[in-house]
């Protein structure tokens, strides 16, 4: 049994080649501690280097008996005794205490990475555990984090469905602007992939071109929204693909132009815009509810709201072109779906029709190939949806980001499925 209270200590601590100097007993708990037998070498020339004095530095550590601690390491500072180095002083490093520059010790920076990269705990929660800083969670989860994702060359593996999707990324601060990003997703294995700034071609036809020519050729499939830009990442950096368009974008467009039919309705009925009892503005959700999931009750009721507001039945129509929209979805046979959806586009831009849904006629024909494509790939961006709403998390976590990189590594810890065994032999930046 070790009854030397400075002993225990040293165990409890359980840092290699310290000696425990003395215990305050403090909140947050300081325990001083020193290396044993430090390096004095100078770090330019080699030479054995001359104590001149003893800095303090204290970290924030991890808890012991649910008490947070400080590790106050005195350090050395040392000059070069060489006449002809430049070197004039420095202070002597252990990575296996501190890396340079992070407040925080070795170990007590892994746990954080893996409990807010990996396991989604909140900065703050995380922070009030250790007593500290926010900043200082923060900064040590995105150097760890960057270290660990830069470790992992494999992560990126084998993919045949790719999918791009735009995300908002909004950055705090005094202006509160907002910024878009466009997540690159394996869409099979719903895994983010990586992150881009920018929802224009650029970024993504970059990314994609960075890739070895193997790992492009063995994409089959390209999911993106009903966008030009993405389209052109397609073109440009994997033109063998056959590109997929998201059924959730295309049935999010048809309801879009739903509702657009609806506002301008009212507006030239009544002459302003929906108040609560408009017809036209009672009616707006049980229009782009999905028919199917209307009972009697609720059909009736639409039914008799728009008798009321929709004197020329435009809304009526654009109701009828948001359900053929959705029963694209509901054909099984790809030729079949194909016959369909020409069909479909070119009943739409009929002129008895609404001009928002002979727009919608338009796009569905400017879009045929890459709508009736999903009939033979079956792949969507649903897994994207899902990987966004990953992100939107660790945003919310984290009260959004200041910087882009520091979202982008974030997203990626938390959706981008890292091999987190690497965490224990990466050095922080
Ligand atoms: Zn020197």
């Amino acid at each position: 049994m070790i009854t030397d209270p400075i002993a225990m200590c040293e165990l409890l601590v359980g840092l290699p080649d310290v000696n425990v100097l003395a215990v305050e007993d403090t909140t947050p708990l300081r325990v001083h501690i020193e290396v044993r037998d430090p390096s004095r070498s100078c770090p330019d020339c080699g030479s054995v280097g001359v104590v001149k004095e003893r800095r303090r530095v204290e970290l924030v550590d991890l808890p012991v008996f649910g008490r947070p601690v400080r590790l106050v390491w005195h350090k050395h500072r040392l000059t070069c005794p060489s006449l002809v180095c430049g070197r004039r002083s420095w202070t002597s490093q252990d990575t296996r205490i501190a890396a340079p520059r992070l407040v925080m010790t070795d170990r007590a920076g892994r746990w954080v990475t893996a409990q807010v990269g990996r396991d989604g705990r909140t900065v703050s929660e995380v922070a009030r555990e250790l007593a500290c800083d926010w900043h200082t969670v923060n900064d040590t989860v995105l150097s760890y984090g960057a270290a660990l994702l830069d470790a992992d060359t494999h992560r990126v593996g084998t993919v045949t469905a790719l999918g791009l999707d735009e995300t908002l990324f909004c950055r705090v601060g005094r202006w509160r602007t907002q910024a878009w990003a466009t997540s690159i997703v394996d869409v099979t294995a719903g895994t983010l992939l990586d992150m881009v700034p920018g929802r224009d071609s650029q970024g993504a036809t970059g990314w994609l071109q960075a890739r070895d020519p193997d790992w492009r050729a063995q994409v089959r499939y390209g999911v993106l929204d009903l966008s030009g830009p993405y389209r052109a990442v397609y073109n440009a950096a994997l033109d063998h693909v056959i590109q997929v368009a998201d059924p959730f974008h295309l049935i999010r467009l048809a309801n879009d132009k739903l509702d657009e039919c609806r506002r301008r309705v009212q507006n030239e009925t009544l002459g302003h815009r929906g108040l609560a009892d408009d017809p036209l503005y009672r009616v707006r959700k049980l229009l782009v509810m999905a028919e199917s999931r209307l009972d009697d009750n609720g059909s009736k009721k639409m039914l008799g709201l728009l008798a009321a507001g929709d004197p020329r039945g435009e809304v009526k129509m654009a109701w009828h072109a948001k359900e053929e929209v959705r029963n694209i979805y509901q054909i099984d046979d790809p030729e079949v779906a194909a016959e369909f959806v020409a069909r479909l586009g070119h009943d739409l831009q009929d002129e008895s029709c609404p001009p928002e849904i002979r727009q919608l006629g338009r796009t569905i024909i400017r879009w045929h190939a890459q709508i009736t494509a999903w009939h033979e790939a079956r792949v969507s961006n649903g897994p994207t949806e899902a990987v966004n709403n990953l992100i939107k998390r660790v945003k919310r976590v984290a009260f959004g980001f200041r910087r882009f990189s520091s979202y982008r590594i974030r997203a990626l810890l938390y959706a981008g499925r890292p091999n987190w065994d690497l965490l224990a032999t990466v050095t922080p930046y």
